[in-house]
Formats: C-alpha cells, sequence, structure tokens
C-alpha cells in the first residue's frame, strides 16, 4: 500500500488541495491502480499560516510509491500556484498501508490537529523515514502533508463529505444551484447529512463563497446519504439542461475526513487556557452577559481565583440569544479557540442554572422597598418601622435548560463536531 499526503496547495485565486486529490485518484485509477480511500484532514483551526481552513488531503492507493509520488508531484506544480508567495505545497509519499505508520507519524498527526509543528522538523522527519517528498517554496506543506499520512492511524472518529466539482470554464462564476433540489434533499437526508443548509436563515451552507473549483461539498455521517444530497442538487454530469435547475457537476468525490470531530478540543483546567489552541473547559459565569459594539456578546467565567473572557462572536447570530441569557453563577462547559487571552465560543453546555437571586426585602406594610439598617442589623422600612434580618431569596424566571448549545451551520468550523452527531454528555439543543 501507498499513502499520499498533500497539502498547501489552495490558493487565493481559487486551487484547493481537494481538487487536486480528487485528479490525483482519477489520473491513479485511468492507470489501473486501485484507490482505497480519499482523506481530507483539518489541522489546528488556531495555526496562524494556515491555508483555508487548513485541510491536508491523503490519497490510499495500491498504485506504487514511484508512480503515486511522480503523478502526485506533476499534478501539484501543473495546478498548484506554486510561485504565489502564500502557497507553499509538498508532497510525502509513504510505502506502507494507511494504518501501519510509524508512531512518530502517528504522533505528528495527532499534533497537527491540536498543537502547533514546525516546518524544520516535518522535513526532518520525512528525511528520517525516507518518505518521497517534493516541496515548493518553502515546503510548509510538508507539515499537513505528513499529518495527512500519520491520520488514519491516529483517529477513530470520522465522517464524510462528498465535493461535487464545476466545469472548469465556470471558475470563478456565480454557482447556478437549484436552492429547492437542495433544500428538500438536506431535508430528507438529516440528520444523516448535516450542515447542508441553516434552516432559519435560508443559507446554503454546503454552497462556498470562495472562487474554488468545488460546486458544493455535502457533510455527513453516513457516505451514502451524502453522496445522494451531491447527486439530487447537481446537474447530469457534464449535461447542462439538468433536471435539477443546478449547473452540472463535471466530477465529484467522497472524502473521509476528521471534520466534525471536536478532534482540535484539549480537556483543560481554566488557568492552563493559552493563545493558539482549542479547548474544553468548565467555569462557572462571572459577570453579566454584556453585548459590545458590532454584537459580538462578552461574558467572564471563573474557576478558582482565575477568571477567564469568552466571547460569541457576531457571526454566531442566534447562539449569542442562549449566552445572553446567562447569568452570574451559572456552571458550563464551554468549547472553543483561544487567542488574545479570549476563548471564542463554538459550543456551550449549560451544566446549573442559578435558580434564585438575594435581594432587598419589601416592606410588608407599604410595599416599598427596604433599607440597610446597618452593617449586620438587616432591613427596615423607614416609613413603617417594619423589618427584616437580611436579604430574600427571589426565585427568578430562567429562559434557559440545561444541556449543549452550538453555534448555526453557518458560523461551523469545519472541525467542530454538531451536537446533532451525538455521544454528548448532557442534553442537547442541536442548531440546523
Ligand atoms: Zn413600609
Amino acid at each position: 500500500m501507498t499513502v499520499v499526503g498533500l497539502d498547501d496547495t489552495d490558493s487565493h485565486e481559487g486551487m484547493c488541495t481537494t481538487w487536486v486529490a480528487a485528479r490525483l485518484a482519477e489520473r491513479l485509477r485511468e492507470t489501473g491502480a486501485t484507490v482505497s480511500r480519499l482523506l481530507l484532514v483539518r489541522c489546528n483551526p488556531a495555526v496562524p499560516h494556515k491555508t483555508r481552513g487548513n485541510a491536508a488531503l491523503a490519497v490510499h492507493t495500491d498504485a506504487s510509491p514511484d508512480l503515486a509520488f511522480e503523478t502526485a508531484r506533476d499534478l501539484v506544480a501543473e495546478h498548484a500556484d506554486v510561485d504565489g508567495e502564500n502557497t507553499n505545497p509538498a508532497v510525502v509519499v509513504a510505502d506502507h498501508s494507511p494504518t501501519a505508520v510509524p508512531e512518530r507519524v502517528v504522533e505528528w498527526a495527532r499534533d497537527a490537529v491540536v498543537a502547533h509543528h514546525d516546518r524544520a522538523e516535518a522535513l526532518d522527519l520525512v528525511s528520517t523515514l525516507a518518505y518521497h517528498h517534493a516541496g515548493w517554496g518553502n515546503a510548509r506543506g510538508t507539515i499537513g502533508a505528513l499529518a495527512a499520512v500519520g491520520a488514519y492511524a491516529a483517529f477513530e472518529d470520522w465522517t464524510y463529505e462528498y465535493i461535487s466539482y464545476r466545469a472548469r470554464d465556470r471558475w470563478g462564476t456565480p454557482r447556478e444551484i437549484d436552492y429547492d433540489a437542495l433544500f428538500t434533499a438536506a431535508d430528507d437526508t438529516y440528520p444523516e447529512a448535516w450542515d447542508t443548509v441553516d434552516r432559519p436563515t435560508g443559507a446554503a451552507v454546503c454552497v462556498p463563497r470562495t472562487p474554488c473549483p468545488i460546486l458544493h461539498g455535502i457533510r455527513g455521517d453516513d457516505p451514502d446519504a451524502v453522496r445522494r444530497v451531491a447527486e439530487r442538487t447537481a446537474g447530469t454530469r457534464g449535461e447542462p439542461g439538468n433536471e435539477t435547475g443546478s449547473e452540472p457537476a463535471v466530477s465529484g468525490a467522497l472524502f473521509c475526513t476528521n471534520q466534525g470531530t471536536d478532534g482540535h478540543l484539549i480537556d483543560e483546567a481554566l488557568h492552563g487556557l493559552e493563545d493558539g489552541y482549542s479547548y474544553r473547559t468548565d467555569g462557572v459565569v462571572a459577570t453579566e452577559p454584556e453585548t459590545r459594539e458590532g454584537g459580538h456578546v462578552h461574558v467572564e467565567l471563573r474557576a478558582g481565583d482565575v477568571r477567564f473572557p469568552v466571547v460569541a462572536f457576531e457571526p454566531t447570530k442566534r447562539f449569542r440569544d442562549h449566552v445572553r441569557r446567562l447569568r452570574v453563577g451559572d456552571r458550563l462547559t464551554v468549547c472553543g479557540e483561544v487567542s488574545e487571552g479570549t476563548l471564542k465560543l463554538e459550543k456551550v453546555a449549560v451544566r446549573s442554572l442559578v435558580r434564585t437571586a438575594a435581594v432587598v426585602p419589601r416592606c410588608p406594610r407599604c410595599a416599598r422597598t427596604m433599607e440597610s439598617a446597618g452593617t449586620g442589623q438587616g432591613y427596615r422600612c423607614r416609613d413603617c418601622k417594619t423589618t427584616a434580618s437580611g436579604k430574600r431569596h427571589q426565585l427568578l424566571d430562567r429562559d434557559l435548560e440545561p444541556g449543549w448549545y452550538e453555534v448555526p451551520p453557518t458560523a461551523r468550523r469545519h472541525i467542530a463536531k454538531p451536537l446533532v452527531r451525538g455521544g454528548f454528555d448532557a442534553p442537547v439543543h442541536p442548531e440546523r
């Protein structure tokens, strides 16, 4: 078996690494080789020098390592923007099966999703292991390509994305999508396929807005379901004037992927959070939620003596309503990336809600709010001389339930796990 790892062939002019991987699979099949799997690996979304979406690709094949390497190298040279300042592609080819990966490469893949890697270290490892390697520019793509080689052995939770590609002469032009067909297909296959659309806003989440070759990418847990949605919302291959009203998809490929798995999250206490990583952490609401300029909702968490700010950004839209309903004292688990000392919320679990508030008592005779009678002296009504020994507990009307809340599909990070996938430790309130 042979594993080809590819990374960083994306460019702002529209090239996309998934397209290069799909073309590579096609070319290898043309030689009579079998391609058993295409892997789409999302690396740490908090890495600063990332490509769009920080994706790396692997192709699993029985083609010889030499043939696979030459074919991949030629494709990247031909199609990637290898002269682009921010495009630093690499190809890494390993002569072993995707499951018989050296432990160091397995660890490399695990770290690539949660942490940070050094380019020089990647080049060292590739040469130590005598993998075939080609790099362009500064070859930063070697980091991701190596991670893609190790990924299948490193992770257990996999989902699928079926990506349909546009005819070349349409790249960069507005996409023609039959939205009725898309929304119907999305309804029929939910939740086997998820994040296809965003219902309340009517957004087609699966359709990219970049000038890349992708017509749409359908995600889900069931490979047949994602393929079905793709076929129902693209025209007949290569033939214009199809029954759906969408433009034709000239090709398509099924990718096995770590998207939607929360693979980027590290369990850590509030005092251990650092910029450049994503976490799952517990805390108690320490400040009333505050909507600031731009519509971002800020709130502070505490755990012991440590306080840490978290934010629900404006693009998370209706998710912010849940955050606004939090009160001081609510116990939470929050998930998200930390940057500039703030955790950017992707999802939150309400563990327990404060149900009562201590309020200054009212006078039982005149109903006016009492005044303090002095430190430790309780309260009294100045007019009626009635007294109360302390604050009283008032039942709060909470418009929030315990359980997990998430950002809507439009705001979801590729790697973040949708609640509808299940396996969470509390009731869920999925967005669809
Ligand atoms: Zn009174």
